[in-house]
């Protein structure tokens, strides 16, 4: 007869270890995790610098609200948010994490320097947490108001998820690509990305509609713009704005697609169907369209916290969702087929 086996508790450590499988997939997963904090402290400049794709470093740097002294050690552990005290918080949360895991998540399977320093502190302070050693030592640093979170050597304690690591590029392109995303999502914000030395994007704060279009274009590809049609439609409490690109700008991968809802980017099948039914009678088949559009939505008629890091998202009123943005879209396109919409030449 063999043992009945003991129960135990998880380490705080392996806890986190596990808990990372599920925020801590690969660099660009920190990245948005990192990003996403940064906007929360209402930063409106972002660096982020980045070595061998995102594996040897990825440092981010904001002139957010900063941490306090006291609270830097416990915002590495688990379950530590300054973002949320009661369920009651839960409903109107408008900060885009809240659940208390990231940093405790990534700071378990890397090496994690967190600096920071708040507009009323006379210096700033650092701590250092290294895998399973948390080093949770506060100590005085040199740092402008803000926060800089360098993480290194991801995964160097748990090998078996390094092996899913792809090759750099491919690492970096994932990591830009969440960049791009959020840089859409907030004109409001000065975005630079910068790998292995090199400056990747540099994405001025745009607050008109000209320098807007700008980062639109920086963000796609050179010349999404002269091939867009810009929509601005409001109907039924629903907006819509953004740029749709013509037929002749569409690609062989959906690989520049963007849209968000209320200011959050959403990958949603009710959303796919109604853009694709728009452009059904004037792409080939196999090619797809480029888009940047914004819906605003009353926030009660969507539910956007479905998963926190998935792009899910639930319309209360789906069908009448799907209507308005197959109708916009479709008369924003009809120009684009006269030889469908005139009666032939006589
Ligand atoms: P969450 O974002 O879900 O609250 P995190 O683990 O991502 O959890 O962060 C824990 C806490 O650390 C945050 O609630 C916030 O108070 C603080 N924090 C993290 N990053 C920053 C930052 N860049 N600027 C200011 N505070 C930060
Ligand atoms: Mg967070």
């Amino acid at each position: 007869m063999t043992a009945l086996p003991r129960i135990q508790l998880l380490s705080p450590q392996l806890a986190n270890q596990i808990a990372a499988g599920e925020v801590v997939e690969r660099p660009a997963s920190v990245a948005k995790e990192l990003l996403e904090n940064s906007l929360d402290a209402g930063a409106t400049r972002i660096d982020v610098d980045v070595e061998q794709g995102g594996v040897k470093l990825l440092r981010v740097r904001d002139d957010g609200c900063g941490i306090a002294e006291q609270d830097l050690a416990l915002s590495l552990a688990r379950h530590a948010t300054s973002k949320i005290l009661s369920l009651d918080d839960l409903e109107g949360v408008d900060s885009l994490g809240f659940r208390g895991e990231a940093l405790a998540s990534i700071s378990s399977v890397s090496r994690l320097t967190l600096t920071s320093r708040t507009a009323d502190a006379d210096k700033a302070w650092q701590v250092f947490a290294e895998g399973r050693d948390m080093q949770a030592q506060v100590q005085p640093a040199a740092h402008p108001k803000g926060t800089t979170v360098e993480m290194r050597d991801l995964f160097f304690n748990t090998p078996a998820r390094r092996k899913f690591l792809r090759a750099e590029k491919t690492e970096f392109d994932h990591l830009q690509e969440v960049i791009k995303r959020l840089a859409l999502a907030r004109f409001d914000v000065t975005f630079n990305l910068r790998h292995n030395g090199k400056s990747v994007l540099a994405l001025q704060a745009a607050h008109d509609e000209a320098s807007m279009a700008r980062r639109v274009g920086q963000v796609c590809a050179a010349g999404f713009l002269e091939q867009a049609l810009p929509i601005d439609i409001e109907r039924n409490g629903l907006r819509l704005w953004g740029w749709v690109g013509l037929p002749t700008f569409s690609r062989s991968q959906a690989d520049l697609q963007y849209f968000y809802v209320n200011r959050r980017m959403v990958r949603d099948k009710l959303v796919a169907h109604a853009i694709r039914q728009a452009y059904r009678d004037v792409l080939y088949n196999g090619r797809h369209p480029v888009f940047v559009l914004f819906m605003e939505v009353d926030p009660h008629a969507v539910d956007v916290n479905v998963h926190p890091t998935k792009h899910e998202v639930r319309f209360r009123d789906s069908r009448m969702v799907h209507d308005f943005l197959y109708g916009t879209l479709h008369r924003a396109l009809a120009d684009v087929r006269p030889e469908q919409q005139m009666p032939p030449a006589a």
